[in-house]
């Protein structure tokens, strides 16, 4: 189960050639709005977003919203 980014892992924006940093980022998602943690490049603000794991926040934050 990935509850986290892995931030060992050497991400690097491809434009820049800069280290990525994991920060907080706002999504909105159906009714409301969330915080996850996104890789983004500090030079170009850039978020980089795996679709995969993009979906599996997703569906991890209705599954908790439907469970309440
Ligand atoms: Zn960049």
């Amino acid at each position: 189960m990935k509850d986290h980014i892995e931030t060992t892992t050497a991400w690097v924006c491809d434009k820049c050639d800069k280290a990525l940093v994991s920060q907080k980022v706002k999504v909105r998602y159906l009714e409301g709005n969330f915080e996850v943690d996104l890789l983004k490049c500090p030079e170009c603000n850039m978020v980089f977003i795996g679709e995969d794991l993009a979906l599996g926040k997703i569906l991890e934050v209705e599954k908790s919203l439907e469970d309440k």
